[in-house]
């Protein structure tokens, strides 16, 4: 049943609606919302999770986030006439303090401002990173009415910040406030974009299917222990990749996790599902038949990122053939980040003749890894256990080295292996009870997908 559904899923991807094309993006932008709409995810485990490392849970940028509008009709009608309330919404600017944030909001009002200062709570603006959006409403003495501050939370809730003035209970009494900061629920959806790799490049290509950066991000990443995105992606690749977004009064608010991705590389189909067994907050990509994405290595040391990918080239000539000097060699600019390619103990870091600052590290089971020509070290120590995705220096062309690029060795009995080709060891697989509700989730999931490339596929039509 799983190889059926597996042939389904991928001999219609290329039936899918042509990102190019602004009419069919925005039909299935509509679609998508309503679809998104019906169904409600069960996903609550896998939100929240912190993330780990570079490989399972990646990093994605900081967003601006867009923040809910007071309800100002509502408020103006109970307001008396003699009354109005302003609304200013302004970003977080670098080097702000309290007291220029509330100026450029136009407010004018210094026991507001004290507040802010001495309350806890309401100190969590000094939180906010710059870019970041704070609303204030004021009246018409430019005293502070409510202050709000989305101070961040996964694609399913957000946290907000908000200063609310509490009237005096006499005429005479003083004016105070309060600060909470509350949870508010957004609306899941799956958002759905689908391309094919051309000449522009595995960027350019992300970019005419509109997929943020940040999902564009975790698809690098979950893939990073099947694929060497420097090497591998190729003119004619195919992907289709669904994320959850969340909406909140029909506003988008965040991206959340890649939930499927499927990329046809070089004609051989790779599928990922996002999976956490139930009670459980570590979840994983998992194959559609329940094989772990995970390898014991990354088949790239080197972050692949708009400024990495395709940088160098013919401008430098570097030895292509690992059997010529043991080694693959990465073109990337100077400072981009190298990452230990899998688990293992710092067996020497320092300058060698030829590799100038070398990082090697020693893994289970007679392996080790070379990583060359570095620009500097993220502060490793001889002894010290490193993570697999964890960065431990930075690309440059100490040794000898024409250009700036990472020569990159992988050794077994250090003996030198070409890591383009090797094959490495087969992925664990679920068992048991956890297999069991993986196969359950992953019908149910299919079968949302389907629905959803049913939608895309009637458009298309059209
Ligand atoms: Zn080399």
């Amino acid at each position: 049943m799983w190889s059926r559904l597996r042939e389904v899923f991928a001999r219609e991807l290329v039936v899918l609606v042509d990102p190019t094309n602004p009419q069919h993006a925005r039909r299935r932008k509509q679609l998508t919302a309503s679809v998104g709409a019906i169904f409600t995810l069960g996903m609550a485990a896998a939100m929240g999770v912190a993330p780990r490392t570079a490989y399972d849970d990646p990093q994605a940028p900081r967003l601006q986030e867009s923040l809910r509008m007071p309800d100002v009709r509502a408020q103006l009608e109970q307001l008396t006439d003699a009354e109005a309330v302003y609304v200013r919404e302004e970003r977080m600017q670098r080097g702000d303090t309290i007291a220029t944030l509330l100026r450029r909001l136009g407010v004018d009002d210094p026991d507001a401002q004290a507040f802010i200062v001495k309350n806890p709570t309401a100190r969590g603006l000094f939180n906010l990173n710059p870019g970041q959006a704070v609303q204030a409403e004021i009246d018409e003495s430019n005293m502070l009415v409510s202050l709000q501050a989305n101070l961040g939370g996964d694609a399913a809730s957000s946290r907000e910040l908000v200063i609310e003035r509490v009237e005096p209970a006499s005429p005479n009494g003083s004016t105070s406030y309060k600060a909470r900061v509350q949870s508010v629920e957004n609306d899941l959806r799956y958002e759905m974009a689908s391309g094919a790799i051309s000449a522009g490049g595995f960027f350019k290509a992300m970019d005419a299917a509109s997929v943020p950066d940040e999902v564009v991000q975790q698809m690098i990443s979950i893939f990073s222990g099947v694929i060497d995105f420097h090497h591998d992606i190729a003119n004619g690749d195919r992907f289709r990749i669904i994320y959850e977004a969340g909406f909140r009064d029909g506003d988008f608010v965040r991206n959340g996790r890649v939930v499927a991705v499927e990329l046809i590389n070089r004609n051989q189909l790779h599928q990922a599902l996002w999976f956490a067994p139930d009670g459980s907050k570590d979840g994983a990509y998992y194959t559609f038949d329940g094989r772990s994405m995970k390898r014991p290595f990354l088949r790239s040391p080197v972050e692949f990122s708009r400024v990495s990918s395709g940088f160098g080239g013919r401008e430098h000539p570097l030895h292509n053939y690992w059997a010529q000097h043991k080694g693959v060699d990465f073109a990337a600019p100077t400072g981009t980040k190298v990452f230990a390619t899998g688990d293992g103990v710092v067996e020497f870091v320092g300058q060698q003749n030829g590799y100038g600052n070398i990082v090697i590290l020693n893994h289970a089971n007679g392996y080790s890894t070379y990583y060359a020509h570095l620009s500097g070290f993220a502060g490793m120590q001889q002894g010290q256990r490193v993570s697999q995705g964890q960065v431990i220096g930075y690309v440059g062309q100490t040794g000898w080295a024409t250009g700036p690029h990472l020569h990159y060795e992988f050794r077994f009995n250090d003996v030198p292996q070409n890591p383009l080709t090797i094959t490495l060891m087969e992925a664990p697989t679920l068992t048991g009870k956890a297999r069991q509700e993986f196969l359950g989730y992953t019908s149910e999931m299919l079968s949302r997908i389907n629905a959803l490339r049913t939608y895309n596929v009637l458009t298309a039509a059209n």
